[in-house]
């Protein structure tokens, strides 16, 4: 059985991350000449586009939606800045924009203000005439940069031969076409952060073992929350032969979790948690379920982002929240519910890095290409692949 020893690789977006981690300035766009200052490096734009100021892209933006008509939708996910969001034709977290760019029959041009795999699931859920967009194409995910496809298939490969044929293989929606296309394959399936539970209680009906990818803390969680005992998780580490397990380590285990983390929501802790509660007695403490363990069980309540917008949503007036998510979204709720008391858990201004790639200057510069009959930045994925891919969402849909 053939390992191969690498160095452990931080992802470039990882790195990037504290960037754009502040404590004393607003979540506002800058032009994005002086949003590289923070020494990153993200797609190179027309010069014309870099200095723009946000009252110069605005109008801009909206001049070469309205050309388009319907012929282009944008999508907006929950974790992009307000400054993309107020163009966005409908926002929502990934599966739910992609759903609903699938229903958008008149549009030819998905422009998705979201980050690489959510456009990967658009273009193999839309139809066969419409083009999707990435503005960025840059704007990747840390986390599913953390399992790259060849690492993920011969992690599959060495499992199956360790585990037999009762390994059902699981992957989040934050992971590539190819790894959703290996779930479809191998009689396995797709979860969003909304359905995992359900997800797991499918796939220990049709098998002994869940091999899950690419977040180990949404892995953990979910397998507490259907009553799998943590000493029967194991963690796979890619950068190690067999993951770093042993043989009867493998066989023993219930759920085998891909060494992944987001690096947003790995950030909150209990501590901050306990400050929460020191400030207000009567705070409700809602958390991502991409939070470690620890950080989950001592929360009030856990669930997806969609969940935790309607946490927010329902709670009567006079109601103190605080949040274990990212930092746009939280901003967002406490401007929309204006009497309750809402904030972000972390004290620190920390926006998902690679959501943070999608700056208005890009959405300008690919929607005046579209007016001019340009596609730039289209993201595809090939037949074979979707084709695969879309059996793995499909069970998903089949299971919730
Ligand atoms: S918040 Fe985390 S999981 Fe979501 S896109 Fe950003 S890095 Fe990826």
């Amino acid at each position: 059985m053939a390992t191969t020893l690498r160095d452990p690789v931080i992802p470039i977006t990882e790195i990037e991350h504290s960037a754009f981690c502040r404590t004393d300035e607003s979540l506002a766009s800058k032009p994005l000449v002086e949003e590289l200052k923070a020494n990153i490096r993200w797609q190179r734009l027309p010069k014309e586009y870099m200095g723009m100021k946000p009252e110069v892209l605005y109008p801009r933006i909206r001049a070469a939606k309205e050309k388009l008509g319907k012929r282009a939708v944008i999508l907006g996910h929950h974790y992009q800045r307000e400054d993309i969001i107020q163009f966005a034709d409908f926002k929502g977290d990934s599966f739910m924009l992609s759903q609903n760019a699938a229903r958008q029959k008149d549009a030819d041009f998905i422009v998705f203000c979201g980050v690489h795999f959510m456009a990967e699931t658009a273009d193999i859920l839309s139809g066969p005439r419409q083009q999707v967009v990435l503005p960025n194409i840059n704007a990747g995910c840390s986390m599913a940069d953390m399992a790259p496809t060849e690492d993920a298939l011969d992690a599959w490969n060495e499992l199956s031969q360790v585990a037999g044929s009762g390994l059902i293989p699981v992957t989040y929606m934050n992971s590539t076409a190819a790894i959703k296309a290996m779930c479809g394959r191998n009689g396995g399936i797709v979860c969003t952060s909304s359905n995992a539970a359900a997800v797991f209680r499918w796939a220990f009906e049709r098998g002994e073992k869940v091999l899950f990818l690419p977040d180990q803390h949404l892995g953990r969680n979910t397998g507490v929350k259907v009553g799998v005992p943590l000493d029967d998780m194991v963690v796979w580490n890619p950068f190690k032969p067999l993951g770093g397990l042993s043989r009867s380590q493998i066989q023993a285990a219930k759920v085998i979790l891909w060494q992944g983390h987001c690096a947003v929501h790995t950030r909150f802790t209990v501590a901050q948690i306990e400050e929460a509660r020191r400030r207000f007695p009567n705070v409700k403490v809602v958390v991502h379920p991409e939070c470690t363990r620890e950080v989950v069980a001592a929360a009030d309540l856990d669930g997806s982002t969609e969940f935790i917008v309607r946490t927010v949503a329902q709670a009567p007036p006079g109601s103190v929240i605080a949040i274990g998510t990212e930092i746009n979204l939280v901003s967002r709720l406490a401007h929309e519910n204006p009497d309750k008391t809402v904030f972000c858990l972390d004290p620190v201004i920390c926006p998902c890095s690679t959501m943070y790639r999608i700056h208005p200057a890009y959405l300008a510069w690919v929607l005046d290409n579209l007016v001019e009959g340009r596609v730039l930045n289209r993201v595809t994925v090939d037949e074979e692949t979707a084709r695969y891919a879309r059996i793995a969402l499909e069970r998903m849909l089949g299971v919730v």
